[in-house]
């Protein structure tokens, strides 16, 4: 049955060792194997824990053929489970650099889009259209020829939805229309949230908003925003650590493919042996430890250490 616990894993990794150390049979240690590569649904935090992947990593350079392959293919599969990340913990942030490219066409192709900003048309929007002359990321209200004194003589909410409109507006290829229309959406939230007061709490909120929105770094807000993957609704509610994590993850989820790398290979035990000599000094006393450098395919390295003269030398 697929789902070994991390105590079963365990044991069956000490009795893959012995095995190993005792040098019983190969049929006996592929048993052993092939019951970890049909129960085992890896998972980072299972590598750590168990130690598993080290333990069936030192394998793939076995002298039996059958092990060493065996021993391949299950790192290779953990390898995937690994990578196949459930969606809800990385949320809707796709991962990658490729996906980036994506968000960037769907952005461009948005002003395109059937919004239904036609349908709620704000008279004092877009006059101008967005001038084509103006660069991308020096856009506001003003380039964008956008009026925000839609509240009658609060001038709070007219300078807040202008903050927002040029918060957003950066590097967008979207119409004024379209920021326009998102802008005003969430400020009126904003402003629902607060009481409809403009307060001290709405105007920090407002300017945390304003300083996550026009920050470079983080260009994914914006666009996520104008895509209609992040509402307005959610976003006059999101905090500024929220707003700052859609770089964050992505940098989150490498280092833990990292982690997960290192999980399988780094802290490979050493053991000592006489079976090598050390080049320096003649003796045999030397421990090494096996590690995975580069892909799947690869030979392992062999980091070897003199215990007698300390010198270290490697080779695969
Ligand atoms: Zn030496």
């Amino acid at each position: 049955m697929p789902g070994m616990d991390t105590k079963d894993i365990k044991i069956h990794g000490a009795s893959l060792d012995k095995a190993v150390r005792e040098k019983l049979p190969a049929s006996h240690i592929n048993e052993i194997l092939g019951r970890l590569k049909s129960d085992v649904v890896a998972t980072e935090q299972i590598l750590r824990e168990t130690k598993i992947g080290m333990i069936v990593n030192k394998l793939r350079g076995h002298a039996d053929k059958a092990v060493s392959e065996l021993a391949k293919d299950i790192v290779n599969k953990w390898k995937k489970d690994v990578s196949v990340k459930p969606k809800s913990s990385s949320s809707s942030e796709p991962k990658g650099g490729v996906s980036m490219k994506r968000e960037v066409s769907t952005n461009g192709g948005n002003s395109g889009k059937d919004t239904p900003n036609k349908s709620t048309p704000t008279p004092s929007a877009g006059r101008k259209a967005g001038g084509a002359s103006v660069d991308p990321m020096k856009r506001s209200h003003k380039t964008d020829g956008v009026e925000c004194n839609i509240f009658g003589d609060d001038e709070v909410r007219t300078k807040s939805l202008a903050m927002i409109y040029d918060g957003l507006v950066i590097g967008a290829q979207a119409t004024p229309d379209e920021v326009f229309k998102i802008a005003k959406d969430t400020e009126h939230h904003l402003y629902r949230n607060h009481g409809n007061k403009t307060d001290t709490a709405y105007r920090n909120k407002l300017r945390s908003l304003f300083f996550n929105l026009k920050d470079l770094k983080n260009p994914n807000l914006r666009k996520n925003v104008l895509s209609g993957r992040i509402e307005p609704m959610r976003l006059a509610t999101m905090t500024s650590e929220e707003m700052a994590s859609a770089e964050r993850k992505r940098e989150d989820e490498k280092i833990e493919q990292e982690n997960m790398k290192e999980a399988m290979v780094a802290k490979a035990p050493t053991s000592v042996t006489d079976q090598l000599r050390c080049g320096k000094c003649g003796k045999r006393n030397v421990s090494y430890s096996q590690a995975q450098t580069r892909s799947a395919d690869e030979p392992m390295t062999t980091f070897c250490e003199c215990l007698q003269c300390g010198h270290r030398w490697k080779f695969s």
